[in-house]
């Protein structure tokens, strides 16, 4: 199981993670009335009592903004000082994921987000590599990405995670590590917690912001590293069978990092991936601040 790091913060508070507890009438509990946010940080390998956490100003927006579609008021500013002094409490040792959450508080039925309590808590897990980095196999879900009518897709809110569970749980009970999402027009979207690329012809090609994606902050930075390499990028909507004869795939997340496709359904795609590397090098070297090209994506807690 995870291995939780020892401070939650809880209720207003920094408590022992073990303490931080819930009632079992919790209303998001009942109705997915939540949102999340998932970020990655790691001790700094150059200096002591430095912890350095990946695009945590983007991290702190987009949970600003999902609580905004809960009907909860809660500043990026504010997340972002109390996730500095949770790692501040927590002291990492190793490489870290930190999950932010907001969500329904009261106690009691009936579906809404008037009148009802909200709350804001914190707590970490130790995390290396989430997917394998040799490469994952992937089938199509059956299942199909939400619509942005339905429910807000670009807030990360956990009640539509459901069809994210579905999704994993289907491909990999079904022999595969990981599931493709199509949305409700048949175009590729993304994977049940990453965004998706494909090489053509030396272009990278991913779907959208109008594809019903998640908008990825992984993904935004792995478009902007590959502009500066000068690789062509062209967002647009991608079809299933590109994905099938690609040169290369990879999934992008905080969690997943970049992680190579190396078989869809039964094809198999080349293990010569010279563009997925080349992104892949250049994320890890930024983020264990090896390669100091884009300074504004870390930032460093002082313990
Ligand atoms: N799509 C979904 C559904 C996700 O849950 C995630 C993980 N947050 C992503 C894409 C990738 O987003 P990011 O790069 O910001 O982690």
């Amino acid at each position: 199981m995870y291995q939780f790091l020892d401070i939650a913060y809880f209720q207003n508070q920094f408590i022992p993670f073990q303490s931080a507890t819930l009632s079992i009438a919790t209303h998001a509990l009942h109705y997915g009335t939540s949102a999340f946010g998932g970020l990655r940080g790691i001790p700094d390998p150059h200096q002591r009592n430095q912890i350095l956490l990946f695009r945590l100003d983007r991290h702190c927006q987009r949970l600003s903004q999902s609580a905004k579609f809960l009907n909860y008021d809660l500043s990026a500013e504010a997340i972002q000082s109390t996730i500095e002094t949770f790692v501040q409490k927590n002291r990492p040792q190793s490489s870290f994921y930190i999950r932010p959450l907001v969500y329904t508080s009261d106690l009691g039925i009936a579906p809404r987000l008037h009148n009802i309590e909200k709350n804001f808590l914190i707590y970490g897990i130790e995390l290396g590599d989430y997917l394998s980095p040799d490469g994952v196999s992937c089938r199509f879900s059956s299942w199909c990405r939400q619509e942005d009518r339905s429910l807000p897709l670009r807030g990360k809110v956990g009640g539509a995670y459901i069809t994210s569970s579905l999704a994993k749980t289907e491909a990999v009970e079904s022999g595969f590590d990981e599931a493709i999402l199509l949305n409700a027009q048949g175009k590729v979207s993304e994977a049940s917690g990453m965004n998706i690329f494909a090489v053509r012809r030396g272009c990278l090609i991913t779907p959208g912001a109008d594809q019903d994606i998640l908008e990825g902050i992984t993904r935004d930075s792995v478009i902007q590293l590959a502009k500066e390499a000068g690789i062509e990028v062209i967002e647009r909507p991608l079809d299933k069978s590109e994905l099938l004869i690609a040169d290369e795939v990879f999934l992008s997340g905080t969690a997943a990092k970049i992680t190579p496709v190396k078989q869809i359904e039964n094809y198999a795609l080349p293990l010569d991936r010279p563009i997925t590397q080349l992104l892949r090098d250049k994320l890890t070297a930024i983020t264990e601040n090896r390669d100091h090209s884009h300074p504004e994506w870390i930032f460093k807690v002082q313990l």
